[in-house]
């Protein structure tokens, strides 16, 4: 076995089923003689962020700019015949085994749950979800869990229309709360809220966020703000962070107790709040890159290696210009050789990447 994935198993103390897991991947990479997608510093990544589009139809300001956005051209986005040739090619060459869909606005794109139908019939993908704000859900949700999706992540920063309308410079909570409510119905295998943590925006309601979601017995997870917004407007002081969170949390459960991390490569820290549990992904205070196992594709075709890369490997122009199988494999592969230890944001001099969120895929 090569000695990097050696090292990451032992590195990362990883549980037998997690060991297995990365072993049945390795031995079947060997069976089709590809190698799994290493970085130079071993990590194995086996997770992808697909965005489906760059478009949205709120403008949370976290994220995108008021008025002005700029978006890719129609004819630069990639069509579901081009999204679905990269997918396979990763799980079936690379040893991807889940994909997140997201944006932008993945429900603002048409026939999504014809993707999702193609996407889950690659018979060695594990895990299919999908990241929304959740204001199209009513609509979609059925259609979306009839075509084969598992998992949903819907984006919930607050439970107060003015709150809301300040983020999102649109208006939109009650349609979000009516999505929530329609997709729980749906039975999808899991369901997770995603809160921004944001001085003065998140704190007066962390209580009643986790309660709307213990309610509903959905797990909510706080995510620490990061420069990724349009208008370069973050400050470290805007984030609310896991640790004045966690006294938060305490001040006003009788009981939050952390539990074990169930993998390395999750992200999230959980803890038990009365009979739930509550998430907090500290990405800016306890970044997790050392354990980071994910690669992006953007709408427009372009393989990241990390949120905060500065570089990419662009596809599109390769794929149109009739790339071959192997072409594409070798220029995802230089992609993710060349990424970075850590995404840097402590450092002297970091520079936010050139694309914001909306134009990655979050
Ligand atoms: N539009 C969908 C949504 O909002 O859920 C999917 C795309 S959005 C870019 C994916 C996730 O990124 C959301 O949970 C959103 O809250 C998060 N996000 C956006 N901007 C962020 C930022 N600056 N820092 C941290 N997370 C961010
Ligand atoms: Fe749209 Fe999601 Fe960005 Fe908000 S975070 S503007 S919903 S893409």
């Amino acid at each position: 076995m090569d000695s990097r994935i050696r090292n990451y198993r032992v590195k990362h103390d990883l549980h037998d089923s997690e060991s297995e897991a990365l072993t049945a991947i390795i031995s079947s990479m060997s069976q089709t003689s590809s190698p799994p997608l290493i970085d130079s510093f071993g990590r194995v990544h086996t997770s992808l962020r697909l965005s489906v589009t760059d478009r949205c139809n709120i403008r949370c300001f976290y994220c995108m700019p008021e008025k002005g956005a700029e978006f890719v051209p129609k004819d630069h986005i990639l069509s579901f015949e081009e999204i679905y040739r990269l997918a396979r090619l990763l799980v079936e060459e690379g040893g991807v085994r889940d994909i997140r869909i997201t944006g932008g606005e993945p429900l603002v794109r048409q026939q999504i749950p014809r993707l999702i139908e193609m996407l889950a019939g690659i018979e060695l993908l594990e895990d299919l979800s999908l990241t929304t704000n959740g204001m199209l859900l009513a609509e979609h949700a059925q259609a979306l869990h009839a075509a084969g999706l598992q998992r949903l992540n819907i984006s919930l920063d607050t439970l107060n229309k003015e709150v809301f309308e300040k983020i999102a410079r649109r208006d939109g909570l009650e349609r979000t709360l009516q999505g929530i409510d329609a997709a729980i119905k749906c039975g999808f295998k899991s369901i997770k809220l995603n809160t921004l943590a944001i001085k003065g925006v998140t704190e007066p309601e962390v209580a009643e966020l986790v309660r709307y979601a213990l309610e509903r017995d959905v797990m909510l997870r706080f995510i620490e703000f990061m420069p990724l917004d349009t208008d370069r407007a973050w400050q470290q002081d805007q984030v609310f962070t896991g640790d004045q969170l966690l006294v938060t949390l305490q001040k006003e459960f009788d009981s939050v107790v952390p539990l074990s991390r169930p993998e390395p490569s999750q992200p999230a820290e959980e803890f038990q709040v009365e009979h739930g549990r509550v998430g907090i992904i500290r990405s800016i205070t306890a970044p997790f890159c050392e354990a980071c196992n994910r690669i992006r594709i953007t709408a427009d075709g372009a393989v990241r290696n990390c949120l905060f890369a500065t570089s990419e490997a662009p596809l599109r122009g390769l794929i149109r210009a009739g790339a071959s199988d192997e072409d594409l494999m070798s220029a995802i592969r230089g992609c993710i050789a060349g990424k970075s230890k850590a995404h840097g944001i402590d450092q002297d001099g970091f520079q936010p990447p050139d694309r914001p969120m909306y134009a990655i895929g979050g």
